[in-house]
């Protein structure tokens, strides 16, 4: 079996080893070897990475190591290694860094939430860019997930011991472990930040509590197990905070104002824009109203037959503008049209009179290439832009209208 050694020591990132098998797994190659300082994807924390250089200095990439349920640890490699091969390997120690501390904060945290609010943590995810814990609890409000960031970065700041040491399961159900493993063989490997925190994991970890650097809760969401608290540790916290402080200060760069005054800026903004979209629509009414009149008083005969098309108002203008002239008169017949974007029409006809809006919408836009329909009151339908020029518009106008 390999011999682990990152579980005695996680700042190892060099070492030497053998080549005990070469195998293809998954269709890729990989190599088991006799010693690894190499993390396997496991417990929520992600593998590692780095290369293996053969006794001919040629440099094989691993890029990724898992564990199969054995316990057999596989490196994958760019290419075959032959068995029996001395190596030295080298284990990405900026992602180790990283992962460490991560999955460090990850304790401090999930016994932070403990302590505080009685709240275990049921499962840990290492992201590409955050991490998350799933609490058992039904709800976490934002002062409780600031009370436990508080907590959990004071036992940053005091930097506490950690300490690794194995003890049968025996041993361990006599401590006060807060969570022990449901399956286990042989010693199990305790996590022990001093007086804050005595969980079993086979991860690796800091050396003390300060090397985890700052803990950063972020949002929280429910899932069906409780509580989702995402966060970012150290390095990941700093660069986290550095992108949030550019994103704000870009957009009050927009308003002129500090970041802080943020959120009563754009507050201000929607209310504007919503006074603003009120105003707009009773300008329309008012517009619609004065276009309704001037056009009932120009058409005089029995039904008044009204034809226009409008070059510079949208489809929903001219709908609003159907509807004044056929609900304010018991005999009118509305044809219009807009060419301000996409061709648009609209038949319209007072309630209770004998043509079908609908049906002749369709005939309309059979004749135009586009789609519409409706009732037999009120139909509409568009065209694709370009398909139909004003012209064409005119003259489909003029037909429906004879044929009335
Ligand atoms: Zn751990």
């Amino acid at each position: 079996m390999t011999d682990r050694l990152y579980y005695h020591d996680s700042f190892l990132y060099n070492f030497e080893a053998r080549v005990l098998e070469s195998v293809e797994r998954q269709g890729r190659t990989a190599v088991v070897l006799d010693r690894t300082a190499f993390y396997p994807t496991s417990g929520g924390q992600v593998h590692d990475t780095g290369k293996l250089v053969l006794e001919n200095e040629r440099e094989v990439a691993v890029a990724e190591v898992g564990e199969d349920e054995e316990g057999r640890i596989y490196h994958f490699t760019s290419t075959p290694i032959a068995q029996a091969q001395s190596v030295r390997g080298h284990v990405d120690s900026a992602r180790r860094r990283d992962h460490m501390q991560q999955h460090s904060g990850q304790h401090v945290l999930s016994a932070a939430f403990v302590r505080l609010f009685d709240a275990p943590t049921v499962s840990f995810h290492m992201g590409v860019e955050s991490c998350t814990i799933d609490l058992a609890v039904k709800s976490l409000s934002s002062a409780q997930v600031a009370q436990a960031e508080q907590l959990a970065n004071e036992i940053v700041t005091e930097d506490r011991a950690v300490n690794v040491r194995f003890v049968t399961l025996d041993e361990a159900r006599q401590l006060d472990l807060r969570k022990l493993p449901p399956k286990q063989t042989g010693k199990l490997r305790l996590i022990d930040i001093t007086d804050f925190d005595l969980t079993a994991c086979g991860g690796t970890h800091v050396c003390s509590t300060g090397q985890i650097g700052a803990i950063l809760l972020r949002k929280t969401e429910n899932v069906k197990q409780g509580v989702r608290v995402e966060f970012v540790c150290g390095l990941r916290a700093v660069a986290v905070a550095r992108q949030d402080y550019a994103t704000l200060t870009e957009a009050a760069g927009l308003y002129s104002a500090h970041i802080r005054e943020l959120p009563q800026q754009v507050q201000k903004s929607i209310q504007e824009a919503k006074a603003a979209g009120k105003a707009q629509q009773k300008l329309l009414e008012e517009l619609a109203e004065l276009h309704a009149g001037r056009l009932l008083a120009q058409a005089m005969n029995s039904p008044r037959i009204i034809r226009s098309v409008f070059s510079e108002r949208d489809a929903i203008f001219i709908k609003l503008l159907a509807q004044k002239l056929t609900t304010s008169q018991p005999d009118v017949i509305a044809l219009l049209a807009s060419t301000a974007g996409q061709p648009a029409l609209v038949f319209a006809q007072s309630p209770g009179m004998k043509s079908n809006m609908g049906q002749l919408m369709k005939q309309a836009m059979a004749k135009l290439g586009g789609r519409g329909g409706g009732t037999a009151d009120m139909a509409q339908g568009g065209c694709p832009t370009g398909s139909a020029d004003l012209s064409k518009i005119e003259e489909i106008l003029r037909n429906t209208a004879t044929g009335l």
